[in-house]
């Protein structure tokens, strides 16, 4: 038998999770954003879900070929546009959208040779202070743009630091609207973050959903995935594969940093950093034995991690070698388990978690 691992990734949660996406933002296009192998999922398992999405957002142009061989004909665009002159050949052969974010992307457009001009995307830094023309720098930007054979179609966008806080989107959006104010073109600002909580301000003609599409609330803890409707989309399982009935005094796992106070069962599960678990993730980092909420004990290792077994005693639930494990993600008897409670307990967020998935983890896409 294989280790007990596997990552399921849910077709059906995906297409809801758009959904939701696209009903927060009902007049906007959606661009389904699927960067990092689409969080971790996979290009090729999320297509499906996705394909409801007016185009796909990425980073590299392998992935946006992978996207183009899935049979994709409509819009693809590259977040950070090029990052080499000869990468424009390859736009111009898939028909990729790009954005243009410096002088430099500029220059490379002005000498590249095609017969299809490009649509992109010119981005602005309204504050992020990562990408983009300053507002002082942008309308010059658009003008050199607008002068060139080798561009169809000019885009504006730009990106938000704080959709999902307290500090919000306002005044980053004052300044690229002031700037943009008589600049044609689409425009796209909202992440997921800004889709679900600033729609009305900043949904425009496209929003950039990632996250939320994976099912992870993008304002956790402020909202859960639950309260924005989203089903996660990623099931990490596994299996136990140990029992241990320890007594007092007695310590689990390296370093010996849990120290059992009373006599109790602990559960041995085929799962550890290797796989992409977080290693900050010790004692007490919530996980589902059987469908029921349990926790962490010890120290989270290479190959595997420790459980309490006593609230599963409690219920009545019997728990033994062979009893199902869910990690994150949704277990056999309908518990959900949500991503971001796994990631808050290891001091991150969900998108780590699902981005730093194993390769060595055996995934599949559930049948719908
Ligand atoms: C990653 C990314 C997004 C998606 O962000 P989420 O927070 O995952 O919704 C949107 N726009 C740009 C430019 C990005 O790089």
């Amino acid at each position: 038998m294989p280790r007990p691992i596997l990552a399921t990734i849910h077709t059906a949660a995906l297409r809801n999770n758009i959904q939701c996406a696209s009903l927060a933002a009902p007049d906007s296009k959606v661009w389904a954003v699927v960067k990092a192998n689409a969080y971790g999922h996979g290009i090729e398992r999320v297509f499906e879900g996705l394909r409801s999405a007016d185009g796909f957002a990425l980073l590299d142009l392998d992935e946006a070929s992978r996207v183009r061989k899935l049979g994709w004909r409509g819009p693809i665009l590259l977040l950070e546009g090029v990052f080499e002159q000869r990468d424009l050949e390859l736009c111009s052969r898939l028909g990729l959208w790009h954005t243009v974010h410096s002088d430099e992307q500029i220059q490379m457009l002005a000498t590249h040779k095609t017969e299809v001009p490009h649509r992109v995307f010119l981005k602005m830094n309204s504050g992020m202070n990562r990408l983009g023309f300053s507002p002082q720098q942008y309308r010059a930007a658009w003008v050199r743009l607008n002068a060139l054979p080798q561009v169809e179609e000019i885009s504006l966008a730009t990106h938000f630091s704080d959709a999902d806080g307290a500090k919000g989107i306002a005044e980053q959006l004052q300044v690229f609207n002031t700037a943009t104010q008589d600049l044609p073109g689409e425009r796209s600002l909202a992440n997921s973050a800004a889709a679900l909580r600033h729609s009305t301000s900043a949904a425009a003609d496209w929003i950039r959903p990632g996250i939320a599409l994976y099912g992870s609330a993008p304002d956790f803890p402020e909202h859960s995935q639950g309260d924005w409707q989203l089903l996660p989309t990623m099931t990490l399982s596994s299996k136990i594969i140990a029992i241990q009935a320890i007594n007092t005094p007695a310590t689990v796992g390296y370093g010996s940093i849990f120290k059992a106070e009373r006599p109790m069962t602990i559960g041995v599960v085929a799962c550890g950093y290797a796989d992409g678990y977080p290693r900050h993730c010790s004692t007490g980092t919530p996980v589902l034995v059987n469908g029921i909420r349990t926790r962490t004990v010890g120290r989270v290792s290479m190959d595997m991690i420790t459980v309490d077994l006593e609230p599963l005693k409690l219920a009545g639930i019997e728990a033994g070698i062979g009893s199902e494990v869910t990690l994150w993600g949704r277990a056999s008897n309908g518990a959900v388990l949500p991503i971001d409670e796994v990631a808050q307990a290891g001091g991150t967020v969900g998108y780590e978690l699902m981005c730093a998935l194993a390769q060595r983890v055996p995934t599949v896409v559930e049948p719908e």
